[in-house]
């Protein structure tokens, strides 16, 4: 057991059950702030990880956007949980290619953990841009914006509520002796609608729809465009995506708290209804396969293939098919893209309008 677990653990001898959704923001503090989690020898390894391609693809999305605002004089470029800041040192070394953009460019890390802002802090040393640190998003000053969040979104907290016979319970940790266990609390004040059928679970992602709905209102505000890519779907989906990855496999939540990564699916349509309800346009949601094939990925191989050695050509092929691969395992289905923007901006490279965003203005 470790001083955390026992923490956890006295918490909730002395409180009583906590939620779904306070368990699982305790325990991603606890191990966000202790460890970079990614890589080989870590639990998991993101799409920036495994290739350059994706963080400079992401780079030449922001560019063109930038241009579709009419290239604003300054801008604030902004990354939620930007792991080693691999992406945006591969964003600011393609946009290079456009000196008016980096001139134009303020970096602000979104980052809690002390760990890897120390690693970001070394992967942007070289990159000749301003870089400030927030622990978040409401602390970034005003002014136009873009922003890029790849896996940050499923480590935010949900609650879960499961239907019973009894209508729908939330799901609670408690103890069960020494050990955590789940529990169910009738909670018949909510209003979350009939269950349909007992067994369903639904997680209400309270933190990510009021991070959505900031981003929206400051868009509506400044302006800008937000870009949110994740493990995902076009929800409901009435079902528990709660999963704990521990050195690269499944593990168990509860067993050990604060040591494992724990991770939800997103449910894009919530968020796409919550920027909607802000006035905000939305574009997606895409396959990350789809999407970074419309944005040139398989020219950007092309291109990267021929100044590299057989095994480098080989590491190069073997990135861009995971990153992009279909199939009920593969990275570019699993993964979506979906954006929003402020209502003065027609379009967004590689994403189609949502039917439903509000008219330009
Ligand atoms: N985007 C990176 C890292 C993904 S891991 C990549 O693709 O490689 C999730 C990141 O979000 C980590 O940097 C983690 O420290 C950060 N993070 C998690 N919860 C956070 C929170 N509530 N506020 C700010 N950062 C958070």
């Amino acid at each position: 057991m470790t001083a955390f677990a026992d923490t956890l653990r006295s918490l909730i001898a002395l409180e009583g059950p906590i939620t779904v959704e306070r368990y699982m923001g305790l325990c991603l503090a606890h191990y966000y702030g202790t460890r970079d989690p990614l890589g080989q020898r870590g639990d998991f390894t993101t799409a920036p990880e495994i290739s350059q391609m994706f963080g400079e693809l992401i780079g030449l999305w922001m560019l063109e956007v930038w241009h579709g605002m009419g290239r604003p004089e300054r801008i604030r470029l902004v990354e939620l949980g930007p792991g080693r800041g691999t992406l945006m040192a591969d964003l600011l070394r393609a946009a290079r290619l456009m000196p008016d953009f980096l001139a134009a460019t303020s970096v602000h890390l979104v980052e809690t953990s002390p760990v890897l802002r120390e690693r970001q802090k070394a992967a942007l040393a070289q990159s000749g841009t301003a870089v400030t640190w927030h622990d978040s998003f409401d602390d970034v000053p005003g002014g136009p914006l873009l922003v890029v969040a790849n896996e940050f979104f499923d480590a935010l907290p949900v609650r879960q509520f499961l239907a019973t016979d009894r209508g729908w319970c939330e799901r609670l940790v408690g103890l069960d002796g020494e050990s955590l266990t789940f529990g169910l609390k009738p909670d018949p004040e909510r209003g979350l609608g009939n269950p349909i059928r007992r067994g369903d679970v639904l997680e209400w992602p309270a933190v990510a729809q009021s991070l959505v709905r900031s981003l929206a209102q400051w868009m509506a505000r400044e302006s800008g465009a937000a870009l949110i890519i994740d493990y995902g779907y076009w929800g409901p989906a009435f079902r528990d995506t709660l999963q704990a990855i521990k050195g690269h496999s499944y593990a168990d939540p509860l067993t050990e708290p604060g040591e494992a990564d724990l991770t939800t699916h997103v449910d894009f349509h919530r968020l796409a209804e919550t920027a909607l309800r802000e006035n905000g346009r939305v574009y997606g949601m895409a396959t990350q396969g789809d999407f970074l094939e419309a944005l040139g990925i398989t020219a950007r191989a092309s291109s990267l293939r021929q100044r590299a050695t057989p095994a480098q050509a080989d590491a190069i092929d073997k990135a861009l098919a995971r990153l992009t691969e279909r199939g009920a395992k593969g990275m570019g289905e699993l993964f979506k893209v979906l954006a929003l923007s402020h209502s003065g901006l027609e379009t967004v490279p590689g994403l189609a309008l949502h039917p439903l965003s509000p008219a330009r203005t």
